[in-house]
């Protein structure tokens, strides 16, 4: 059975027909005895990777293998944000490639993942940082990306309902990227699945890898609780799971497995029309169309295996928020969550060979992995299908940890808590 292409006939069609003509969005396979090509991990990374390894590098014999439901993991956890504010040489054009990919992604994947660029606002709250941000800015135009810094009396006149003038986080201004904004996660997810799925990529749901079968040096498949299956070649795309998963190949990796949680507010008017964050402590917010606002922090800062976060963050979280609007403290929360994330020890990722020939890692996404989904599945089927890195994914070496050239973004040193 193929997967619906969704157009304005298909959606009368089924209008008329009660809605009862609709075929799943990707088929439920089941796992074939090889591939040429295997990716571990049903995440955006994943997914997207196997898309377009099909879609640009032309191979079609390609599974994805999910341990749990496609989805389940950072994916459909995320706070929605995508930017590309970077500010250091190998970032830049990465992030930007993610940006423009997201740009064109509901015609390239036929359909609807609500990109929608309502712009991501910083908030200066000291002259240093107003310099940080201002040379953070000027890096973003010189690579043709948009940046407007903005002064107190503009960010007052966009977000009026700001605390300006608290004794300890003054807002003086802002580093504002108009093309940043959010996309419906889930959406994310189920878009690639099914455009995957429609180049005759195999998802495999419900099937854990467990070990890696290795002889002489090269990989030659993995073993799952469905089985053992053979492959050619195979990607590790499992984001907090990548220690856990490369530990099967004898690997060990310069990341840490920490928890991030996410929070959603009941439905209120709408009244936040970008995603804005709080310079001086780590909180960031959007609002949902449903009228909820989305927010984060801080992780919890302690390593954790565990999709769920604890009570003192949530406290921390809430005084960011606090110290930002006053007027949302009678607000109720309605769901929190968490999510399990790969933090590289200099908050940027890893698309890269590993020592194991035909074995190759994306992983290191930190708390930024999801504006960062096409540009890595771009760049990791590039690396998978061609053997060398992208043209715009150079700068994310595994190696670059035992050469001393990490890519510290934030120039904060070497601490998961502190990226
Ligand atoms: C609360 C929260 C907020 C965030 N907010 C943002 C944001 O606003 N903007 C942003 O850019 N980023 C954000 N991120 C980060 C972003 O979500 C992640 O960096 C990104 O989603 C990671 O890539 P992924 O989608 O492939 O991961 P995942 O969806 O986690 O995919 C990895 C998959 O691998 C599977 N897997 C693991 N081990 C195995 C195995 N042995 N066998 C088979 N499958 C396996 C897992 O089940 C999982 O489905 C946030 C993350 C969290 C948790």
């Amino acid at each position: 059975m193929s997967s619906v292409q969704y157009s304005i006939f298909s959606l009368l069609r089924n209008a008329v027909r009660d809605n009862r003509g609709w075929t799943p969005a990707w088929r439920k396979a089941t796992p074939a005895p090889r591939y040429d090509v295997v990716i571990i991990g049903g995440g955006g990374h994943g997914l997207a990777t196997a898309y377009y390894l099909a879609r640009h590098y032309g191979m079609r014999n390609i599974a994805v293998v999910e341990r749990g439901w496609l989805g389940n993991g950072n994916i459909g956890r995320n706070t929605t944000i995508i930017r590309s504010n970077y500010l250091l040489p190998g970032n830049l054009p990465f992030y930007e490639k993610s940006m423009m990919l997201w740009e064109g992604l509901e015609q390239d994947i036929n359909f609807n993942a609500m990109v929608s660029q309502r712009g991501v606002l910083n908030l200066i709250h000291s002259d240093a940082q107003r310099n940080a941000y201002a040379r953070r800015g000027n890096a973003m135009r010189l690579h043709g990306i948009d940046a407007e810094l903005l002064d107190a009396r503009a960010v007052r006149e966009k977000l009026p309902f700001l605390d300006f003038d608290n004794a300890r986080f003054p807002i003086l201004g802002g580093l504002l990227q108009a093309r940043g904004g959010t996309v419906r996660h889930d959406a994310v997810a189920w878009g690639y699945a099914r455009a995957a799925d429609r180049l005759g990529v195999d998802i495999i749901e419900n099937c854990e890898v467990t070990g890696l079968r290795i002889e002489g040096g090269k990989i030659s498949g993995v073993e799952t609780t469905r089985g053992i299956i053979a492959a050619g070649k195979v990607g590790m795309a499992c984001a907090g799971r990548s220690s856990q998963v490369a530990a099967m190949a004898g690997l060990r990796l310069p990341i840490e497995s920490h928890v991030l949680q996410a929070f959603v507010s009941e439905g209120l008017k709408p009244f936040i029309d970008c995603v804005v964050t709080f310079g001086a402590g780590h909180f960031y917010v959007s609002q949902s169309d449903k009228g909820g606002l989305v927010f984060g922090g801080d992780i919890d800062g302690y390593n954790s295996y565990a999709q769920r976060g604890n009570l003192p963050l949530i406290e921390d979280v809430c005084e960011g928020a606090m110290a930002l609007m006053p007027r949302i403290g009678r607000v109720r929360l309605l769901r929190q969550w968490g999510g399990i994330m790969d933090m590289s020890m200099d908050g940027s990722p890893i698309i890269d060979r590993t020592p194991v020939d035909g074995l190759y890692l994306n992983a290191g996404w930190c708390y930024g992995g999801f504006k960062a989904t096409p540009a890595s599945g771009l760049c990791f089927a590039h690396l998978i299908a061609r053997d060398e890195p992208h043209p715009v994914g150079t700068a994310f070496r595994l190696d670059r940890f035992a050469r001393g050239a990490v890519i510290d973004e934030k120039g904060m040193g070497a601490q998961p808590n502190l990226h």
